[in-house]
């Protein structure tokens, strides 16, 4: 990944949200207060801006302008989790180009971030049931030696079967935790926008 491709992951995943906007403060109205896909929408769209006419000379710029736009711009829990999980994840990667290693290792400082920042562990419903699979499978392929766009892959594929898993779980973290047990049969926002942040790498690893 060089400084165009996490651009272009930015913009691409800027898209995605914004087309599924509706959709993802849609799952929040059913099991938190309605605004994931407005915030997620306002942050990423301030993000694919910052970032475009950025001089950076390398993909970690583009990431920690993007975590730190973020944080800026949203308010809800999402803009500084997702905001420190890319602040962090950046800061790790120097130089002009990012293998798919730099990245797994750097994306996993980030999950360990967002993990410390807000206490959850895989299973309590929330983004980490997303970003964790995906983690770990572009850790097996860094260890196969497997190209960005195979690795990205099963990490959208991964996030995306995580996201869905989180259906039947009962929320222990953020809002969705003061549901209790109603908060059963709801697909979390923040792993489903999870979800759509992999697969939107994927589709630029794959151009
Ligand atoms: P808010 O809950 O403040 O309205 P959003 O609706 O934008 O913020 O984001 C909600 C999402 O944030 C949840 O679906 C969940 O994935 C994630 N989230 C909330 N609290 C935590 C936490 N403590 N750890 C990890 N993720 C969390
Ligand atoms: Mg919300």
């Amino acid at each position: 990944m060089d400084t165009a491709l996490a651009k272009a992951w930015v913009a691409a995943a800027a898209d995605a949200v914004s087309d599924e906007a509706e959709g993802l403060s849609r799952l929040d109205a059913a099991i938190g207060d309605g605004d994931h896909g407005t915030n997620m929408d306002r942050g990423l769209t301030a993000a694919r801006a910052a970032v475009d006419g950025l001089e950076a000379d390398g993909p970690g710029p583009v990431l920690v302008k993007t975590g730190m736009t973020m944080i800026s711009r949203v308010g809800g829990a999402s803009g500084p989790l997702y905001g420190t999980l890319l602040r962090t994840a950046g800061k790790r990667l120097e130089g002009p180009e990012a293998g798919v290693a730099d990245l797994a290792a750097a994306l996993r400082a980030g999950l360990e971030a967002v993990q410390k920042m807000g206490a959850a562990k895989p299973g309590d419903k929330t983004l980490v049931d997303a970003l964790a699979p995906a983690v770990e499978e572009l850790e097996k392929a860094a260890g196969q030696g497997a190209p960005l766009s195979e690795a990205a892959e099963a990490a959208a594929t991964a996030a995306e079967q995580g996201a869905q898993a989180t259906v039947p779980l009962q929320a222990r973290k953020g809002r969705a935790s003061y549901l209790g047990e109603r908060s059963i049969g709801h697909e979390d926002p923040g792993a489903a926008s999870s979800a759509l942040l992999m697969r939107a790498l994927a589709g630029v690893a794959r151009a």
